[in-house]
C-alpha cells in the first residue's frame, strides 16, 4: 500500500491536516485506531474553539484581540510559553471559523446570560460529535480514504526519514503502508494506565480518563524511541474533579462536578485538604484532579447542604443524601465522628458576609487550616449531600518537538525530512503546563492546516 500523505489519528488535528493536504492535491490516507462509531478521539467530546477576532459576529460577541489572547496564554502557563509559536497560532485562529465552515462545521449563535465565553470562544453546533461527522463527510466528499479500527503498531524510520507504518486492521492482515510524508495526530498517552503507573504507582489505577480509551500513546513512544526530540513534562497532565461514579473511560464533559466552591471537600479520612473557595471555579477546577490524585485512595467527597443546591450546574448522577451528618458519613463510608468534627470546626470558623456566587465574596473562614477564602457558608441545613470525586484526566503534556511548519525535530537538532505532527501530541511545544479553554482544538486545527500544507508541498 502506498500513498502521498499518511495521517495517523482521527480527531480534529488529523482531519484538519488531511483536508489541508488534500486541498494541495495530495493523495491522503487516514488511519484511525477507533471503530467508526468511536472515531474522533477526544475531539468528539469538545464544545468550543478559542478564536482571536477583531469584529463582533453572529457567533462571537465583542472582540478578542491578539495581545489579550497571548496574555491569557502566558498567564495560565506561568510564563513558560513558546511566544513565537503561540503568536502564530493565535493569529491564524482568526481564519479558522471560516475554513471550518467550509468543511461543513456549523456554529452555535452566541448565548447570553451566564455563559460569557462567547467573547473568546466559538461553540460548535451539536458539539464535538457533530463537528467530527462534518469533518469525515467533507473528507469523504474530497476523496480522502479512511481506515477505521486500524492501529499503527510500528513505524519504519531511517534517521530523520519516515519510510512506512505497520498497520493492524481488525479482521484483516497487517499492512505495511508506505507514504511520501506522514502526519502524526494520535493524541497523548492519557488513556494508558500502565504509563501513568510509572509516575504515580498504584494510584494510577484509581484515575478516570475523561476521553477516548484509544489514546494509548504508542505512536508517541515509537517516535521517542526513534530519536525524535521530546517536549513537555512526562508526568504532568490536565485533570479535573469528576464524579467518582463516572465510567473509567469516555465519560466526557458531563461527569465534571461544579459543587466544590459551595461546600467543603474532605478526603477518605474525613479531613479537608485545600481551600475550596480560592478563586472562581473555572479558574480552579483544573487543579482539583491533581489534588485528589494525592489523597488516600485518590478519592474525595464534596459535601454540601440544601442551601447549596441550585448554585452549580446540575450533576449527571444524583448526590448521595441524608438527613444527618452521621448518616451521610455512613453512606459514603467515612468515619462519622471525624466528618462531624470537620464540619463543626468549619461552621465555627465561618465569618458572616454577603454570599454572592458571581463575585469573590466576603464569606470566608477565620482561624481554620486550610482556610476557605470565599463562599464559606455554614453546612447546617438538612438534607445533606455528598458527591464522590475522582481524578479525571483530560490530556497529557508529553509530546514531540515541532517547528513552525509543524515539522518534527530530531534529538540531534536535525529537522525530519518528511514527518509532521499536530494536535495534542505537540501541545507541550506551546504550553508546558496550564490550559486555556478551547485552545486544544485551536492549536490542533491551526497546526493541522499547516502540517497538511507543508506535507503536501514537501512532496511537490
Ligand atoms: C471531556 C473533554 C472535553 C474537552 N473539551 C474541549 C473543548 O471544548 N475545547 C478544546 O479546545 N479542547 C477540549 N478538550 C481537549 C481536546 O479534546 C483536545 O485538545 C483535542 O481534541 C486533541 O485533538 P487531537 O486530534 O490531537 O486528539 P484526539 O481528538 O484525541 O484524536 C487522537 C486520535 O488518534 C487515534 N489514535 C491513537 N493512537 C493511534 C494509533 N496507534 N493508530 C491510529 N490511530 C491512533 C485515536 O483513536 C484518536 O482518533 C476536551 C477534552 C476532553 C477529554
Amino acid at each position: 500500500m502506498e500513498t502521498d500523505v499518511l495521517v495517523i489519528g482521527g480527531g480534529n488535528a488529523a482531519l484538519s491536516a488531511a483536508l489541508s493536504a488534500r486541498e494541495q492535491g495530495a493523495e491522503v490516507l487516514i488511519v484511525e485506531r477507533a471503530p467508526k462509531f468511536y472515531r474522533g478521539g477526544n475531539s468528539r467530546h469538545t464544545r468550543d474553539f478559542r478564536i482571536m477576532h477583531t469584529h463582533e459576529n453572529e457567533y462571537m460577541i465583542d472582540t478578542y484581540p491578539e495581545e489579550e489572547f497571548l496574555e491569557d496564554l502566558t498567564r495560565v502557563a506561568g510564563g513558560e510559553i513558546n511566544q513565537h509559536l503561540a503568536r502564530l497560532i493565535v493569529r491564524q485562529s482568526e481564519q479558522l471559523p471560516e475554513w471550518l465552515s467550509r468543511q461543513g462545521i456549523r456554529w452555535q449563535p452566541a448565548l447570553s446570560g451566564t455563559l460569557h465565553l462567547a467573547r473568546t470562544n466559538i461553540f460548535q453546533l451539536g458539539g464535538g460529535k457533530a463537528m467530527m461527522n462534518s469533518y469525515y463527510q467533507s473528507a469523504r466528499e474530497k476523496g480522502i480514504e479512511v481506515w477505521y479500527d486500524s492501529m499503527v503498531e510500528d513505524l519504519t524510520i531511517d534517521g530523520a526519514v519516515f519510510q512506512a507504518a505497520k498497520v493492524r486492521t481488525k479482521n484483516a492482515p497487517t499492512t505495511m503502508v508506505k507514504a511520501k510524508t506522514v502526519i502524526i495526530a494520535s493524541g497523548g498517552f492519557e488513556a494508558n494506565i500502565e504509563w501513568h503507573r510509572r509516575y504515580w504507582g498504584a494510584a494510577a489505577d484509581n484515575f478516570v480518563i475523561r476521553g477516548t480509551p484509544y489514546n494509548q500513546g504508542n505512536v508517541l513512544e515509537i517516535l521517542l524511541r526513534n530519536g525524535v526530540s521530546q517536549v513537555g513534562e512526562p508526568n504532568s497532565f490536565h485533570a479535573v474533579a469528576v464524579d467518582g461514579r463516572a465510567p473509567t473511560f469516555d465519560g466526557g464533559i458531563v461527569t465534571r462536578l461544579d459543587s466544590v466552591p459551595f461546600g467543603i471537600v474532605v478526603n477518605k479520612d474525613g479531613r479537608r485538604f485545600y481551600d475550596e473557595g480560592e478563586d472562581f471555579w473555572p479558574k480552579r477546577y483544573a487543579i482539583w484532579g491533581g489534588l485528589i490524585a494525592r489523597q488516600p485512595e485518590q478519592v474525595a467527597y464534596s459535601i454540601i447542604d440544601r442551601k447549596a443546591l441550585g448554585n452549580f450546574m446540575p450533576s449527571v448522577f444524583e448526590p448521595i443524601s441524608a438527613n444527618t451528618i452521621p448518616e451521610l458519613a455512613e453512606k459514603i463510608g467515612i468515619d462519622g465522628n471525624i466528618l462531624g468534627e470537620t464540619i463543626e470546626s468549619f461552621n465555627k470558623a465561618v465569618r458572616p458576609g454577603n454570599f454572592n456566587p458571581s463575585e469573590l465574596d466576603n464569606c470566608r473562614t477565620e482561624g481554620l487550616t486550610p482556610q476557605k477564602s470565599h463562599w464559606a457558608v455554614q453546612i447546617d441545613d438538612a438534607p445533606f449531600y455528598a458527591y464522590p470525586l475522582k481524578t479525571g484526566i483530560t490530556f497529557t503534556y508529553l509530546g514531540v518537538e515541532v517547528n513552525e511548519q509543524a515539522r518534527i525535530k530530531m534529538e540531534n537538532g536535525q529537522l525530519a525530512d518528511n514527518m509532521f505532527a499536530t494536535g495534542e501530541i505537540v501541545a507541550g511545544n506551546v504550553l508546558r503546563r496550564g490550559y486555556l479553554a478551547g485552545f486544544g482544538l485551536t492549536m490542533g486545527a491551526v497546526l493541522g492546516r499547516i502540517a497538511g500544507r507543508e506535507a503536501a508541498n514537501a512532496i511537490k
